[in-house]
Formats: C-alpha cells, sequence, structure tokens
C-alpha cells in the first residue's frame, strides 16, 4: 500500500490507478477546489483544498470570501495547497496578494484545526520581490502541523521544518540537495507524492520515489513503503 500525498488527479485523463496506490487530491484554485471534492467523494478519497499563491496572483482575489466558505463546507483532510511563491511574483503588488490569500488559508486551518498542505519557492533571480518564499513560511508557520509539498529548499532548512514538527513531501526527481535532505530527516517524516500531471504524469511514479529514498537510507523499500504510508495517514488523519 502505497499514498500519493499530493495530487491533481481530476486533471489526468485515460488513466487508472492501480489498486495499491491512495492518492491525497488537492485542489488549488477555486474551479479545481470544486473538481477534487467531486473526484474524492465519488471514489473515497482524501483530499485537500486551498487557493495556491498562483490563483493569488491570477484570479480576481476580492471572490476569496466566497472561495473560504467553498472549503470550509467540504471538510477537506488538510488545507493544501497554499503557500507563497516568489518565483512566480512579478512585482510586490503580486507578493501582497499571495501573503492575503495565504494568511487566509492560514486562518482557515486554525478555524477548522486541519494540518497545511504549502507549496513555496524562493525567487531565483536578483529584482525587487524578496527571495526566500521557504524561511518566511518557516517563520510564518512554527507551532503548526506541515507538510511541505514537493520540497526545494536546502537541507538546513528541511531540519528547521521537522524539528518544528514538519512533514517533508518527497518525488521521484533527483538531485544533489535532495538527496541531501532525505538522508538527514527522519522516515517518520518524509511522505511521497507525484504532484501528478505537473511533476509525475501518474501516481505510479511515486514508486520511484520510494526506490530513491530506500537507496539513500540503505534501507528496503518495503520500509519506505510502509513508514510513508503511516506517517501520510497519521498527517490527514484517514
Ligand atoms: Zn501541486
Amino acid at each position: 500500500m502505497l499514498i500519493d500525498a499530493h495530487t491533481h488527479l481530476f486533471e489526468i485523463k485515460k488513466y487508472e490507478i492501480s489498486s495499491d496506490i491512495t492518492p491525497v487530491v488537492a485542489g488549488y484554485s477555486p474551479s479545481s477546489n470544486k473538481k477534487a471534492v467531486e473526484l474524492a467523494r465519488s471514489k473515497g478519497y482524501p483530499f485537500t483544498l486551498g487557493i495556491a499563491p498562483q490563483t493569488a496572483i491570477k484570479d480576481d482575489i476580492s471572490k476569496l470570501d466566497d472561495w473560504t466558505k467553498f472549503i470550509e463546507n467540504n471538510e477537506p483532510n488538510a488545507i493544501g495547497e497554499v503557500g507563497l511563491d516568489y518565483k512566480w511574483a512579478q512585482t510586490m503588488e503580486d507578493v501582497e496578494k499571495q501573503r492575503k490569500v495565504f494568511k487566509r488559508m492560514i486562518e482557515l486551518s486554525d478555524k477548522m484545526k486541519l494540518p497545511l498542505v504549502i507549496h513555496s519557492r524562493n525567487n531565483p533571480v536578483e529584482n525587487k520581490v524578496p527571495k526566500n518564499a521557504i524561511d518566511e513560511i518557516i517563520q510564518t508557520l512554527k507551532g503548526k502541523k506541515i507538510l511541505m509539498h514537493f520540497f526545494s529548499g536546502t537541507e538546513e532548512q528541511a531540519v528547521e521544518i521537522v524539528k518544528n514538527g514538519g512533514y517533508i513531501s518527497v518525488t521521484h526527481l533527483h538531485s544533489k540537495e535532495r538527496r541531501k535532505v532525505i538522508n538527514n530527516i527522519r522516515l517518520d517524516r518524509l511522505v511521497l507524492e507525484s504532484d501528478s500531471p505537473y511533476v509525475g504524469k501518474t501516481p505510479e511514479t511515486i514508486r520511484d520515489a520510494v526506490t530513491y529514498i530506500a537507496e539513500i537510507k540503505g534501507i528496503d523499500a518495503e520500509e519506505v513503503a510502509a513508514k510513508t504510508t503511516e506517517n501520510a495517514k497519521r498527517f490527514f488523519r484517514f
């Protein structure tokens, strides 16, 4: 049994999920939140609802009250994906929109007593937009139950997040920094995700994430599968 902690399953066409994978279906905008609820309810899958930073920039955030109400009425397993993305933000106005929406999502998670699934990316270039979205997230969310989806930060940031009670989500993609992160984070704080169809094409790619973690930690793939499943169930409460 494996759990894909983050997939936009409703956006994958002509795909039937394997019986040994449970997907956590993730919304990120008003329209995708609706699709996530419909699919997850019809199949009995866990799901998360949220307004992501890209939506905060692109959509008309004067509707934030309605979007928030929809999430509250549909009782997700977590609020997500939400966060800050300073790679996408082009201006300080974009940054302020993201912060406003994010603050609202944090308040909602407090009100509903739900954990947060976080999207965050740093700004790779020198411009007027702040650089470090991940540090800002760590500071803002101290003491809250969070899962860092498709984590792209450093080993030090990962250690800090886990010290604060957070979880790190791992895709099948390899990199030097990810290897260090996986090596330094306890297995009981790691979960698997495909972020399909955007990162992995389908949830099947979490099988490669299992192999990757097992190889780095020098343990059996079965242990990685069992532990990450346990972790995801604990985090999403199902
Ligand atoms: Zn995603």
